[in-house]
């Protein structure tokens, strides 16, 4: 929960879309919002169609998800796992690095394993989550990102959270993200703190 989702809930009073089809995502998303803020699904909507995602990096990939719902009042959400001893990598294309298929739990184990395998031996652990969350509202287009540092684990921990949490450890822990609650994941999160920083322009 966003520390001033007291006031805020007094003061936002809103219908949201979030553009995403990622049911994780929507459920922190539900979580983290302040109770005054509505979040529609794009089910809800009856939006339907694949959105390709064809950016080259988070921002334009955040910003292509929002407009695609062709609407107002809609935010999108792109995230990637940057790790800093592959120079950033994967970023943008941390969904589909490993180019497994197949169910969803199939593809975050993959990916978690190509991590966890590229950085075999490797001293420097350091990465970052970055989200970049795209707000469209009232006409303008307006994007925040949020970060949160931490250490790639040397092996996977934990069964909460989903794609990369079980082998991630934020800064100050030494817990994975599946390892912890949703909420202190939540209050510290790459996607936490992107929204938090939306919240703050949902209330000028
Ligand atoms: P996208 O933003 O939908 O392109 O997601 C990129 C990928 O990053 C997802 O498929 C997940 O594997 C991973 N990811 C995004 N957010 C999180 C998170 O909060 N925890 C762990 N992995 C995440």
């Amino acid at each position: 929960m966003c520390p001033n989702s007291r006031s805020v809930r007094r003061e936002i009073s809103m219908r949201l879309v979030f553009a995403s089809n990622n049911a994780h995502k929507l459920e922190e998303v539900r979580q983290i919002m302040p109770a005054g803020v509505e979040v529609l699904s794009l089910r809800d909507i009856g939006f339907t169609a694949e959105i390709e995602e064809t950016g080259a990096t988070l921002e334009e990939n955040s910003r292509i998800k929002a407009e695609a719902i062709g609407i107002d009042g809609v935010f999108a959400d792109d995230t990637g796992l940057e790790i800093d001893a592959l120079d950033g990598k994967p970023g943008v294309y941390t969904a589909r690095w490993s180019g497994a298929s197949g169910p969803e739990q199939k593809i975050f184990l993959s990916n978690r394993a190509k991590a966890l395998h590229e950085l075999a031996g490797v001293e420097n652990r350091g990465a970052q989550f970055r989200t970049v969350i795209t707000l469209i509202l009232n006409g303008k287009t307006i994007q925040v990102e949020g970060v949160v540092r931490g250490t790639i684990a040397t092996e996977e921990r934990g069964e909460g959270g989903f794609g990369h949490d079980p082998i991630f450890v934020p800064e100050g822990y030494d817990k994975t993200f599946a390892e912890l609650p949703a909420e202190v994941k939540n209050s510290i999160s790459h996607r936490g703190r992107a929204l938090a920083k939306l919240v703050e322009i949902l209330k000028q």
